[in-house]
């Protein structure tokens, strides 16, 4: 039961009824296509001519497109539906503290480019950089369609209405214009979000076909470990645009220092550079670089594959912190699932069990204690499809009334 803010509203007008069901049936045939107006009519339990006039409705609106026919019993064989994405073309762009991705897609997410760099620690450097690939990329690729839409991801808070990262503590940048600053340099529209957010829109709209999540945190495990979570369909951001940052609750108030400046935090024992530091036998209050350049987690997981007794301890340990941190959220929010995202879901049969363990012991109903935890190993992907979902999500998005 939602109340109706009677200051801020958005009334019905007379489109109202037929905006819905144009974008209800948009939704319809990005799930189901290639699909005939016959099983729209179905599915929307709605007449064949209706189901046509909204289709002429998004085909004049370039939204959708008739491609070759499909099977019919007896008759005509009806002329199937697509989505028009194969010439709008969209950017996404992953931002972490040691490297920078790009992928470039059509809309409907079809792989076009990929490219990689070593973030440069100065912004204006990073900038540059990103800016010239990103011009190359969209000008080399012109004759396959206009570019839509850049979406950056970051490791921090976003305050996505003004395209600002408020504070992205591994890359050490606080109040950055990011937005604004690539517009000057890219002439594309720029949309701006951290990075477990992104991934959370990527498992709200790129689920499998008949998949429909609601309620879930995405907990990201990179340099950074925070959460995105999703209430009822929507992202929940809060008022300092923070909501989510479970890395930053503290386990320990003695405990080792963490990237935000403060003791203990849940990132400070579950950080990628938490695990490296705990393989190598550190006592995790160690923030030195050194460690990282001899051993990434990746080297970790790795090892714990062929049976490194350090490896494998080092990430059940992990295991056992992320669970103690899960916990905390699955209580405080009862979600439907929580997904693990990073290099460490990939050694899940050393982080699953552990993980789980503490979940177990710590959860407060029996149905909390059995909430699923996936892991989600491709991470990387995970992020960039985020990334290109901040720009072609709102063409899908349900329209707000009231
Ligand atoms: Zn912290």
């Amino acid at each position: 039961m939602r109340k109706i803010n009677t200051r801020r509203f958005q009334r019905a007008t007379r489109d109202t009824p037929r905006e819905v069901n144009r974008r209800i049936l948009l939704n319809l045939v990005r799930e189901h296509q290639p699909i005939s107006r016959a099983d729209l009519a179905r599915r929307l339990a709605m007449s064949r001519g209706m189901v046509s006039a909204l289709v002429s409705d998004l085909i004049s609106a370039g939204l959708i497109y008739e491609g070759g026919t499909g099977q019919a019993s007896r008759g005509r064989k009806p002329k199937l539906l697509h989505i028009r994405g194969h010439d709008r073309l969209v950017l996404g762009v992953d931002i972490r503290r040691r490297q920078t991705h790009l992928l470039l897609t059509d809309f409907g997410g079809s792989e076009i480019a990929v490219e990689m760099f070593r973030t440069p620690a100065a912004l204006e450097a990073l900038l540059d950089e990103l800016a010239g690939r990103a011009l190359r990329l969209i000008e080399a690729h012109a004759d396959l369609g206009e570019c839509h839409g850049i979406g950056l991801v970051v490791p921090g808070m976003v305050d996505v209405s003004a395209g600002e990262v408020l504070n992205a503590p591994t890359l050490g940048w606080r109040h950055v214009r990011v937005r604004e600053m690539l517009t000057d340099r890219v002439p594309v529209p720029v949309h701006v979000e951290r990075d477990a957010v992104a991934c959370a829109l990527a498992k709200i709209w790129l689920g499998r076909r008949g998949e429909h999540r609601d309620n879930f945190a995405y907990v990201t495990v990179s340099d950074g470990v925070g959460a995105g979570l999703v209430v009822n369909g929507q992202v929940l951001r809060g008022r300092g645009h923070a909501a989510g940052e479970f890395g930053h609750v503290p386990l320990n108030l003695d405990g080792p220092l963490c990237s935000c400046g403060n003791r203990g935090c849940w990132e400070a024992y579950t950080s990628n550079h938490a695990t490296v530091t705990r393989y190598l036998g550190r006592e995790p209050s160690d923030r030195g670089h050194r460690s990282e350049r001899e051993v990434s987690v990746e080297d970790v997981v790795d090892r714990a594959a062929s049976g490194d007794p350090a490896a494998m301890a080092a990430l059940r340990e992990t295991g056992r912190y992320l669970g103690i941190g899960i916990a905390g959220i699955v209580n405080a929010l009862s979600p439907d699932e929580i997904i693990v995202g990073g290099e460490v879901a990939e050694a899940w049969d050393l982080v699953g069990p552990s993980l789980q363990g503490e979940l177990g012991a710590r959860a407060l109903t029996e149905l909390s204690a059995t909430t699923p935890v996936t892991p989600e190993p491709s991470d990387r992907d995970t992020r960039l499809r985020g990334a290109i979902m901040l720009v072609v999500g709102p063409a899908f998005a349900a329209p707000v009334i009231a």
